[in-house]
């Protein structure tokens, strides 16, 4: 068996990021269950968050932060995040991720929610495809492990302490087992989880059910952040349209073509994404339409093309010219708030596990993500996940935080239940755990996937074992919103559609 001083499981930014810092430190594998590129992270548009302007401070950031997460944010994390950001985007600099720049200096754009200009992008709206490929061809340059169409299907753990996993050979079929000292789940998050996703088909919460299955606390999962802008053309898969189209001037119009969000929220357009993705249901649901629309015909043409040459190219192929004509809108899953939670230096329960990127719960996002945090948090994160294994730190304490620790009770149903599929689980996700969700669906959703998970057969191929792991991972996205009787962040209740004291602390779960 092949041991490794760590194990990094993903390729995405998280995964790629912490393999070239760790293996200045030891040996180092990635594992990834399909080519290096398939991953959230090629997709990303807008780009990343930092405090770099000439107007801004850490502190602003670290305040805009702190609202957007509407009181769970976890206030040492985000000073982290806000103050170590400026040297973590000098690390990708030095690494030769191409950011767009005027006459030299950095271009920063606004986004919604931030208080002034800090979002620096690459290739227009194509940060994320640029990150991903400058980053690939560093792990090669290191000449760094990679095992692609490899899955990873447990954690090992001996006596609370992780030893390594056991992964499935998509092209042969093999079962292998690896050893490591550290083991680092990069696994991205689960927008699979529901009908609509921005994310690709490789979002299936793996690391959320292996983390669990392994003993591993899972926190904040109720907090799933739904873009308000997924591209709504008949028949064409859904395509992000950035935040960045809204922060550059782009106006919501109903399908009568009337802007609209002025009546729900004083920042019109920039208001927080939940916020904006709760309106445009609204708006849809007072005229009838599955969509509404976004608009840049204002814009100058070459603006729009300069910004947005991805999503210029993508609409026009797909026969929409966006400098002429609306962009059909509408909100899709985004991004996983919740997930494995780790301390300030990406420490789980569990000792040698650290999780880091979308499947961690770091604490700085809260409630609700802002805008082009997440692949900053990356950075931050992963980067002090290496710095306290290299210099082997003694293992520190778990963040302290107000919480509610909760376990998966068995439930009994004599409901007759459909099998369960892909596309069923999706339907029932986005129906009854979606962006407003209420008591009577969230217990039929808990009871329904609580009875796939009892009939669900062992899992064999990569199909089956992602199934698995989005049934868990709906279930405790379920449990979680079921359990939380408030509205906060991206998580809105009907029938309890105010904030409450009472639940400014979070729900862990635990399988021990
Ligand atoms: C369309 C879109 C636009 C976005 N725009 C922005 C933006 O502008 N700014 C921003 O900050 N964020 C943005 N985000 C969010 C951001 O891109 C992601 O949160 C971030 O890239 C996640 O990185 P990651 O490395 O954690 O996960 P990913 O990039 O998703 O990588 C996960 C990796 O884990 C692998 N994996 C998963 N399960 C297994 C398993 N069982 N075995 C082996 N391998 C496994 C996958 O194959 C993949 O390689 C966007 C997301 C999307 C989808």
């Amino acid at each position: 068996m092949s041991e490794y001083d760590y194990i990094v499981i993903g390729s995405g930014i998280a995964g790629l990021y912490t393999a070239l810092l760790a293996s200045e430190q030891g040996s180092v594998i990635i594992i990834t269950k399909g080519s290096i590129d398939d991953c959230n992270t090629k997709h990303a548009q807008g780009g990343i968050a930092a405090p770099i302007g000439e107007n801004d401070t850490p502190e602003l950031h670290f305040n805009d932060t702190l609202k957007a997460g509407d009181g769970l944010c976890d206030p040492e994390s985000v000073r982290i995040l806000a103050s170590e950001a400026p040297d973590r985007i000098s690390d990708l600099v030095r690494l030769g991720v191409p950011f767009d720049t005027v006459n030299g200096a950095i271009t920063l754009t606004l986004e919604a929610a931030h208080s002034v200009p800090r979002i620096l992008h690459a290739g227009g709206d194509a940060t994320g495809a640029h990150i991903e490929a400058t980053l690939s061809t560093r792990v090669r340059d290191y000449k760094i492990k990679v095992l692609e169409y490899c899955l990873v299907t447990d954690i090992v753990v001996e006596n609370g302490v992780t030893k390594g996993v056991t992964a499935l050979d998509l092209r042969t079929g093999s079962v292998l087992d690896f050893e490591c000292k550290n083991l680092v789940l990069a696994t991205g998050g689960a927008g699979n989880l529901f009908r609509l996703t921005t994310n690709p088909d490789v979002a299936t919460g793996d690391g959320v059910a292996l983390a669990f299955k392994a003993g591993a606390e899972l926190t904040d999962m109720e907090f799933y952040q739904f873009h308000p802008t997924g591209l709504r053309l008949p028949g064409v898969p859904p395509f992000l349209i950035s935040e960045a189209v809204r922060g550059e001037g782009g106006i919501l119009r109903n399908v009568e073509g009337n802007p609209f969000m002025i009546d729900y929220a004083p920042e019109a357009e920039l208001a927080p994404r939940g916020v904006v993705a709760r309106s445009i249901l609204f708006e849809m649901r007072k005229t009838g339409s599955d969509r509404v629309f976004l608009d840049v015909t204002h814009l100058p043409v070459s603006k729009v093309l300069t910004r947005f040459p991805n999503i210029y190219k993508f609409c026009f192929d797909h026969g929409l010219d966006i400098t002429k004509g609306l962009i059909p809108v509408a909100p899709a899953a985004h991004y996983m708030m919740g997930g494995v939670k780790t301390n300030s230096w990406g420490e789980t329960n569990i000792k040698g596990l650290f999780a880091a990127g979308e499947v961690a719960c770091t604490g700085t996002h809260g409630a609700n993500r802002l805008a082009s945090n997440s692949m900053l948090e990356v950075l931050v994160f992963s980067k002090r996940i290496v710095e306290k294994t290299g210099k082997k730190i003694i293992i520190s304490s778990p963040r302290q935080v107000s919480e509610i620790k909760c376990h998966l009770s068995p439930i009994k149903t004599n409901k007759s239940i459909n099998p369960v599929n892909l596309r069923v689980l999706q339907e029932l996700m986005w129906n009854k755990v979606g962006i407003i969700r209420e008591k009577s669906g969230l217990v039929q959703a808990v009871e329904t996937l609580a009875a796939w998970q009892n009939c669900l057969p062992e899992p064999s191929d990569r199909h089956t074992y992602e199934l698995n792991n989005l049934v868990l991972t709906g279930r405790l996205v379920s449990e979680a919103a079921l359990i939380r009787e408030e509205s906060r962040g991206a998580h809105f209740r009907s029938d309890f559609p105010q904030h409450s004291l009472k639940w400014e602390k979070h729900i862990t779960f635990t399988n021990c």
